[in-house]
């Protein structure tokens, strides 16, 4: 970067900062794709001028409101609940919920962010939000979550709609939680419109739609090995999350002929040297979806495999990795000890699971790395052929979704190799995916004027 690209990126994040103190996540997510558009925007001064990625910092809207709801044994709780509409440049706001303790506004910023990038890189006319809240879903009983999710959705259903704002799931927001808010919503407007994705397969869902972003993931990942001639065949994998992206990760991983060994939560991982075969992972599966249990059951089941409390799977030996749980979960020790332990590919399940030094350890190791909104896109990517599928009133099969997510993630990979490549051959999968995404939002911008 030359000195005046340096001057700008330093004194744009002196400025963001001061704007919005203590946003940590938000101040991280900015920063890489800064430094990443920077050169961009220094070769084409009109988006200097016209203050493009200024205007993007600063959500078009940020929504805060209480949400109070009763336990089952009528004791009164409040929440506070989220919806930051970053960028409908090219589309209607669309972002995912997420229901966990540690969701500030911070978290949702970022997120809203990121989002932006990662829906443009789609090809889809999706614009960019993120919502959530801080009630933790664990331990609740279906009923105190239908009420809380009902106290939800009667703020939020005023700021959302099919051509305005279409949430779909997140951490702690799967298909029980989109249905509860879904009711809600019918209940609230009288209409029955695709204001959710992820919805059930019966009432407007998409086939493929909860399998999208692990097996996005995959895709991504298979056509990164390709560039050097290899494949999923054979590898051993290190997976960390056992929630929706992770499960299916996984299980698009075995499929691809890979060997799965590690899965894991909030309170630790499983090491399987056996490998997580099909009907393991259906035990987790049915462990974490319905009975809402804890991965260290796993261990107890099967006794190949050892649990480890409190710790992340990357001292384990692996080929490729897949960090699909939550945001800077593999910090640059881990990264370090992957690169020595001979890791050739880490694929992003996860929103921003890598630390700023981890991803430069994986770059200056020249190791395939993608960041999430390349390759988690396949999540968003299907939700947007579900808000197709809703507006034709059509449903399509499996196989037809299948084919376009992956097309799509083609496509995506395509458009970083494009932005991303180095003088010496090298993809750089964060500046690709950076550069491309930003493009599409910022000729979406010039086009409609000071808005
Ligand atoms: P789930 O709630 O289904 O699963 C989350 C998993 O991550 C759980 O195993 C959870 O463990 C673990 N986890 C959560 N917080 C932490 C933490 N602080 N430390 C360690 N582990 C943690 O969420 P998803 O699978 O949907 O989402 C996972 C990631 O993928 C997130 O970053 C999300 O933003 C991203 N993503 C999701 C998409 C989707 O379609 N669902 C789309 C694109 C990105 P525990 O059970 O203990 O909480």
């Amino acid at each position: 970067m030359d000195q005046m690209t340096k001057k700008y990126v330093d004194g744009f994040m002196a400025d963001l900062m001061g704007r919005n103190p203590g946003e940590k996540e938000f101040h991280q997510a900015v920063r890489e794709v800064l430094e990443s558009v920077a050169p961009y925007i220094m070769e084409h001064p009109y988006l200097l001028d016209q203050k493009i990625l200024e205007r993007i910092v600063e959500p078009e809207r940020i929504i805060i409101f209480r949400v109070p709801w009763a336990d089952d044994e009528g004791e009164i709780h409040v929440n506070r609940g989220y919806r930051v509409q970053c960028s409908s440049a090219i589309g209607p706001y669309k972002g995912g919920i997420r229901f966990h303790p540690s969701v500030n506004l911070s978290i949702m910023k970022f997120l809203a962010f990121e989002q932006t990038f990662k829906n443009s890189l789609t090809t889809l006319p999706m614009g960019a939000a993120k919502g959530g809240s801080d009630f933790n879903p664990k331990g609740k009983s279906d009923n105190e979550v239908m009420r809380f999710c009902q106290s939800f959705m009667t703020e939020l259903h005023r700021h959302i709609g099919a051509d305005t704002d279409v949430p779909a799931g997140d951490i702690g927001v799967g298909g029980r939680e989109i249905g509860y808010m879904f009711g809600q919503y019918k209940r609230l407007r009288d209409e029955f419109t695709g204001v959710l994705t992820g919805k059930g397969l019966a009432w407007g869902g998409s086939p493929l739609r909860p399998e999208a972003t692990g097996y996005g993931t995959c895709y991504f990942a298979s056509a990164m090995l390709s560039t050097r001639g290899d494949s999923f065949s054979g590898k051993t994998v290190a997976i960390s999350g056992s929630g929706n992206v992770a499960q299916f990760a996984a299980q698009k991983a075995l499929q691809l002929g890979a060997k799965v060994v590690t899965m894991s939560d909030s309170n630790g991982y499983i090491y399987d040297p056996d490998g997580i075969d099909e009907e393991k992972l259906e035990y987790i599966m049915q462990l974490k979806n319905i009975f809402r249990g804890r991965i260290r059951e796993y261990a107890e089941k099967y006794p190949s495999a050892t649990y480890y409390p409190e710790e992340r799977p990357w001292s384990v030996k692996c080929d490729i990795a897949l960090p699909c749980a939550t945001q800077n979960e593999l910090d640059g020790n881990q990264a370090r000890t992957l690169v020595a332990n001979g890791c050739i590919c880490v694929a992003e399940g996860a929103n921003m699971p890598c630390t700023p030094e981890a991803i430069e350890v994986f770059q200056q190791a020249k190791l395939l790395y993608s960041p999430g909104k390349a390759s988690n896109a396949g999540g968003v990517a299907t939700s947007g052929l579900e808000m197709t599928q809703n507006s034709m009133r059509l449903k399509w099969t499996r196989e037809e979704v299948d084919g376009h997510l992956k097309r799509i993630m083609t496509d995506i990979h395509e458009a970083c190799v494009k932005y991303g490549t180095e003088k010496d051959g090298y993809v750089n999968y964060v500046k690709g995916a950076n550069i491309a995404g930003f493009i599409k939002v910022a000729e979406a911008m010039m086009s409609q004027g000071l808005v």
